[in-house]
């Protein structure tokens, strides 16, 4: 967790909860809202885009993922993530990143 990676979204007027109607994923130690193609966690009274603080493949992937995997999909920015064992992993030049 470093300080760059902090990206805090302005002018964030809604407040997520679990009944905002929002898909909710767990990651690690909290819980993502999908909100307007993006990804954004509480944090300290306000909402920051979850996003990598550098690449992550994630090692050994033997899945594929695809339209009918079967994993939750979500949009994010360009592209899509699928959740999977509590990460959100997305294609990458052949290989699978944790997002
Ligand atoms: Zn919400
Ligand atoms: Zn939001
Ligand atoms: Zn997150
Ligand atoms: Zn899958
Ligand atoms: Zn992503
Ligand atoms: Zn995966
Ligand atoms: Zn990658």
């Amino acid at each position: 967790m470093t300080t760059a990676a902090h990206q805090q979204h302005s002018g964030h007027g809604h407040v997520h909860g679990p009944d905002c109607g929002h898909p909710q994923i767990p990651h690690n130690d909290h819980v993502d809202y999908a909100h307007d193609g993006h990804l954004h966690r509480a944090h300290d009274g306000h909402w920051d885009e979850c996003e990598p603080a550098e690449h992550i493949e994630h090692p050994d992937h033997a899945h594929q993922h695809g339209p009918a995997c079967g994993h939750q999909q979500l949009q994010h920015g360009d592209h899509v993530d699928y959740v999977h064992l509590g990460h959100r992993h997305a294609a990458h030049e052949g290989h699978w990143d944790d997002h």
